[in-house]
């Protein structure tokens, strides 16, 4: 099925000036709603696809509780407005947006539309993904983004579906299609200590990107709890209390271990 052009998608939030979501200053995008229920998600309120209540704890001043509420629906016009008040920082610093969330692929038409005004302008757009999609959909996307940065987190898909909620064989198979169309791709790879940072997985994962073309680097992003907060204010259970952020000394270690890609392997994002 084609997809159609439409008026207005989900976001939570827009960053301007953004620096670590791709090449040069760039404006990004974070679409809300995503299929995917990663226990050590950092945005947890990306995860819904409806606007939803961020709950401050009580203030005492007023005696109740205050909130704000996360999400909005906005127009692919007023998206656009944004994204093009910054172009002349995207052309000095070979910048442009970037497409995150939550799951941008999961509003593959609103996604689609605002790409291709992108486009039209010459803007250079980045995909932040977690390749959950199908294959339809992606080969639509595929030609209007010039970057994928694109998550591995496990070759195991039965871990996959434990840690993240759903199964990885589309993932995959959405990578390996990607990269034998000749898109450009770095891989980004949470390191979450007792979860995906055995050797048996890591292993496996060196192997499959060996296997694959056009990937431009590999991301090494150690886990961090800088989202435990979040899920406070959201109600909802945090599920990385026990696990560990992982030492400098073991990142370099696992560096050391995709180094043998011949890709160049960065650690953070
Ligand atoms: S794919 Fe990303 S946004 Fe979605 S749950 Fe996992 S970490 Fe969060």
């Amino acid at each position: 099925m084609d997809l159609g052009i439409v008026n207005s998608g989900f976001i939570f939030d827009i960053k301007k000036f953004a620096i670590h979501d791709g090449p040069g200053i760039r404006t990004t995008i974070f679409f809300k709603g995503c299929p995917l229920t990663c226990w050590w998600c950092h945005n947890p309120e990306s995860q819904n696809f409806e606007p939803e209540k961020f709950i401050n704890p009580k203030n005492e001043d007023i005696g109740s509780e205050i909130f704000e509420i996360v999400g909005k629906k906005v127009s692919v016009k007023d998206v656009f407005k944004e994204i093009e008040k910054e172009i002349i920082f995207y052309d000095e610093s070979g910048g442009g947006v970037t497409f995150s969330g939550g799951e941008p692929l999961s509003q593959p038409e609103f996604l689609l539309s605002v790409l291709k005004l992108c486009k039209n302008y010459g803007i250079h757009t980045v995909l932040d993904t977690s390749g959950y999609a199908t294959e339809e959909i992606l080969k639509q996307i595929q030609d209007y983004v010039d970057l994928f940065l694109y998550d591995l987190k496990f070759i195991d898909s039965a871990k996959h579906e434990k840690y993240a909620g759903v199964p990885n064989q589309q993932i995959l198979k959405n990578l390996i299609q990607l990269s034998e169309n000749g898109s450009k791709i770095i891989i980004r790879i949470p390191i979450i200590p007792g979860i995906n940072d055995d050797n048996d997985e890591l292993n496996k994962m060196r192997d499959f990107i060996s296997g694959l073309n056009n990937i431009q680097g590999i991301d090494l992003l150690p886990f961090h709890k800088i989202g435990k907060n979040k899920y406070i204010k959201l109600n909802l259970p945090y599920k990385m209390e026990d696990f560990n952020e992982p030492s400098d000394e073991m990142m370099e270690k696992i560096k050391l271990k995709f180094d043998t890609t011949n890709v160049p392997v960065k650690i953070g994002g």
